[in-house]
């Protein structure tokens, strides 16, 4: 049992961060000062807070206990002491000069890099994004629940005779915020789930819906998530085309037959292509596809096959995720230490990203999640001026985000440096009464005249 005790300071949280990454959860006790990981050697470990340290203390102790977990177990991550969401960020406070991340932070090289690269197109889209509205609006329903799936709950699933009446609720609060929306946003993002779960009918009503209330102009930014192959028919293309939409996401995760049928998404890789071809002949000029790396029961291997096969197709916008291993997914951490080992997927998403470049693509984005193999990265590429401006505002403290639908959670930033946000009822029965108070309380928290 490894014992960690905090002298003069009070860092559980980013302590807690680091002792995860090498050994998995532990427990806090606050009575004794200390945090207690049952999985890690018995050991323990005294963190005491060094004044003179150049880091901040937050990141000082976080750091000093990273080097004597690393030293007793021999084990190194890519990231170093860094475990936050957005590296760039750490990188742009260094000016985006790669040594400091590796100098301050133990940070590998190669993410250094990466995250400098990444930063700067970042913040250039950032910016952009900045100053104008962008706007999510949320169907939490999917046909059936990928078996890696941290995010759907199984209440979607039991929900699905509900998708009517929540494309009624979904309507209702669009139509309410209408008469506040005075000019084109700069994006709109429909995310799930897989948004294409409706019928067409109810799809091509609550498209049209988004469309009119929200005002999409020639020049916003218009996704889909049309996630999975097998919800999506011509009739809900044209019904995107006829309403602005000009990016939809086509997500394979992987193109290996046998595992899509072991991960239970119900389609296979032809459909894929063949949803993607017709897309194309249907004139969406940017889609994006997604790929994990680290599936169960997948190699290193099948990983980079999917990345070239995909990439084969030359989408726009290919985003590389690594396998988030979300204790109620059902996976334990043996479950991904796959075939091809922790080392090897290591290795293969940067293979990936090198084949990426070569072919054209850059990183735009990037996010990390807690609890993922070796606590790497989501980085989304994109062929030179298509990348999407929702998926940076989303992550970002400067530009506001109005969420409609079930969960959603809106954000808005202030000129002063404050962001404050304001959640949609989670609960799908629970939205469907109350869309009409979410979008009250929405045109409330925004001020929605400002925008006029
Ligand atoms: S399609 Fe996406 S959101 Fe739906 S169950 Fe699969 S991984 Fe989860």
């Amino acid at each position: 049992m490894l014992k960690v005790i905090l002298e003069g300071h009070d860092n559980f949280y980013g302590l807690a961060d680091i002792v995860r990454l090498f050994y998995g959860p532990c427990r806090e006790d606050r009575e004794n000062g200390c945090l207690v990981c049952d999985q890690g050697p018995d050991e323990t470990i005294v963190i005491n807070a060094d004044p003179s340290a150049e880091l901040p203390l937050n990141r000082q102790v976080k750091r000093d206990l990273y080097v004597r977990l690393k030293d007793l177990s021999g084990m190194s991550f890519p990231w170093g002491c860094l475990t936050g969401i957005r590296p760039t960020a750490v990188a742009r406070e260094e000016d985006y000069d790669y040594r400091g991340l590796v100098s301050k932070y133990l940070v590998r090289e190669d993410k250094a890099k990466l995250a400098c690269q990444t930063g700067k197109l970042e913040s250039r889209i950032e910016q952009e994004a900045s100053g104008r509205l962008n706007i999510y609006a949320g169907v939490p329903f999917c046909p059936g629940r990928c078996e890696y799936c941290s995010f759907i709950a199984q209440d979607a699933i039991r929900h699905m005779g509900k998708l009517h009446e929540y494309a009624g609720a979904l309507c209702l609060e669009a139509d309410m915020l209408a008469p506040f929306i005075k000019e084109a946003p700069g994006t709109i993002y429909m995310g799930g789930g897989t948004p294409t779960v409706f019928d067409e009918d109810d799809f091509g009503r609550v498209i049209e819906c988004l469309s009119r209330s929200f005002r999409a102009g020639p020049q916003t930014e218009f996704t889909v998530e049309a996630g999975r192959p097998d919800t999506i028919t011509e009739g809900k293309l044209d019904a995107m085309r006829s309403c602005g939409v000009n990016r939809i996401c086509i997500n394979p995760q992987t193109m290996n037959d046998a595992t899509l049928r072991r991960i239970n998404r119900g389609h296979t890789s032809a459909d894929i292509i063949s949803a993607y071809e017709l897309a194309r002949r249907k004139g969406f000029d940017v889609i994006n596809m997604d790929i994990i790396a680290g599936l169960k029961y997948e190699t290193a291997k099948d990983f980079t096959d999917s990345v070239r096969t995909a990439a084969g197709l030359d989408p726009e916008n290919i985003t590389i995720h690594t396998l988030y291993k979300k204790r109620r997914a059902g996976m334990s951490r043996e479950d991904v230490l796959n075939a091809g080992g922790r080392g090897d997927i290591d290795k293969a998403v940067s293979e990936a990203y090198e084949y990426l470049n070569a072919l054209g693509y850059v990183p735009y984005y990037m996010y990390r999640q807690k609890d993922t193999e070796l606590g790497l990265e989501n980085v989304g590429f994109c062929k030179p001026g298509t990348y999407n401006r929702y998926n940076v505002a989303m992550m970002s403290y400067t530009a506001d985000v109005l969420s409609a639908g079930a969960g959603g959670m809106s954000k808005r930033a202030f000129r002063d440096g404050r962001y404050e946000r304001c959640g949609n009822v989670k609960d799908i029965s629970a939205y469907i009464k109350q869309a009409r108070e979410c979008a009250e309380k929405k045109i409330a928290f925004f001020e929605l005249g400002s925008y006029s």
